[in-house]
């Protein structure tokens, strides 16, 4: 199997300011390819560092992928390393200079000579244009070595390594078993439960299907196979899990319930309380949500919750805020007063203070009117403030989406 090597470039990826997600991404890259990824470093933004790492790299792989470094300022030395490495000079890319002064002036940043370095690609080397940023990427081959390099920005890198490093890549190396990677997103289980349902595929397929928890609740499957593989994987899992898989890749439980509030032509609004806003500021990161996102009330005190969705003052008194009774009123004054099809009230203690032993930290309630009539659930969320939030918010979501899919909620 061809071999390759990850170098991320960096100061702030070894002192802890920034985590290296770039690594995982140029990974799965490799991995899709067919190449085998076998080393990874971090280095500082130090030339010799980089020169270094280039030469242990080049000794054990031949694909050599690097990220950041190449920005504008006198600490960006990626280029120069990569160009030393290889023996030979910088030249200027004219086009690509011309696309970098025009997008900067576009920005109305003052043009430096120093932004000139960007549009700087080792002698020989294939030019990758990027297509949002102002760092531009290239690719050199150097006897068996292809060494690649990309800009640090992670959107910048992810969309420079699907539009110009896969297509490279499988041209180099047509003969490597590309393998796809593809991830399935449940909620509503824990990861014991999935690792329970999965065990028995996990070890008749070793390495191929992995397991991670993302935002404290939702379990995600990894599945790196061959294409014909991928297929029969995806299809057992879904056999096993059912509906607990809400979606894949970049699927979001707001944008799949996004999709059916839109196919269904249904609008909906929020009412909250411990989450703060959290929930329409979900539902709204979908874009084209203004199609079914209505109206978005922040209720924090009891007094807004009067004020704005009629919770009787009785009602408050009698069972306190964070009660069934205080969802149900919430829910009710919401949708009477939006006029949406659907409404969702969610009110609790969201801690690390304010639970007591009849209403503890994580007690939440949300309410949810639906076309069919409302109804409270109660749930107890375990984690600390942020946790509670996400999990309030994230259970919401999927309750709207299997409402929509008419099923048991
Ligand atoms: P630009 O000129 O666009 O900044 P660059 O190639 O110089 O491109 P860097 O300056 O190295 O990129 O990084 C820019 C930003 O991208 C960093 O501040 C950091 O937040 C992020 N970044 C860099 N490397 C990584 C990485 N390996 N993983 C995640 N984020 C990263």
């Amino acid at each position: 199997m061809v071999k390759g090597a990850i170098i991320t470039i960096g100061d702030e990826l070894l002192s802890g300011l920034v985590l290296d997600s770039n690594a995982l991404f140029l990974e799965e890259l490799l991995l899709r390819c067919g190449i085998d990824p076998v080393v990874k470093f971090t280095v500082k933004d130090e030339a010799h560092q980089i020169k270094k790492a280039l030469s242990f790299a080049s000794q054990i792989s031949q694909i050599i992928l690097l990220s950041g470094g190449l920005g504008p300022t006198e600490d960006d030395v990626t280029r120069e390393a990569v160009a030393e490495f290889c023996g030979v000079s910088l030249n200027l890319d004219e086009k690509a200079w011309e696309i970098i002064k025009s997008r900067l002036e576009e920005r109305r940043v003052f043009i430096r000579d120093s932004h000139k370095k960007q549009a700087l690609i080792p002698e020989g080397a294939i030019s990758f244009a990027n297509p949002i940023g102002t760092a531009w990427g290239f690719a050199i081959k150097r006897n068996k070595n292809w060494i690649i390099a990309l800009p640090g920005v992670p959107k910048e890198l992810i969309l420079m390594g699907e539009e110009k490093v896969l297509p490279l890549l499988k041209k180099t190396h047509p003969k490597a078993s590309s393998l796809m990677v593809k991830v399935l997103k449940t909620f509503g289980l824990k990861e014991s439960d999935v690792n329970h349902a999965l065990y028995d595929m996990q070890k008749k397929n070793p390495g191929k299907i992995g397991l991670m928890i993302k935002d404290y609740v939702e379990v995600h499957i990894k599945l790196t196979a061959s294409d014909n593989e991928i297929e029969n994987l995806e299809k057992e899992v879904k056999d096993k899990l059912g509906n607990f898989v809400f979606g894949e890749n970049n699927e979001t439980l707001e944008s799949v319930a996004g999709k059916l509030l839109k196919e269904k032509g249904l609008s909906i609004s929020t009412a909250e309380s411990c989450t703060g806003g959290m929930l329409a500021h979900t539902i709204t990161n979908v874009p084209d949500s203004s199609k079914y996102f209505v109206e978005g009330l922040v209720t924090y005190t009891e007094e807004a919750k009067r004020k704005e969705l009629s919770v009787p003052e009785e009602v408050l008194k009698r069972f306190g805020a964070v009660s069934s009774e205080c969802a149900f009123y919430m829910v009710k004054g919401l949708v009477e007063k939006t006029r949406t099809d659907i409404g969702i009230s969610i009110t609790g203690v969201a801690g690390p203070t304010g639970g007591t032993k009849e209403k503890p930290v994580g007690l939440v309630y949300i309410g949810y009117a639906f076309p069919t009539g409302i109804e409270v659930k109660k749930y107890y969320f375990s984690s600390d403030r942020l946790g509670v939030k996400t999990m309030a918010v994230k259970s919401a979501l999927d309750t709207v989406r299997r409402y929509l899919l008419g099923l048991k909620i």
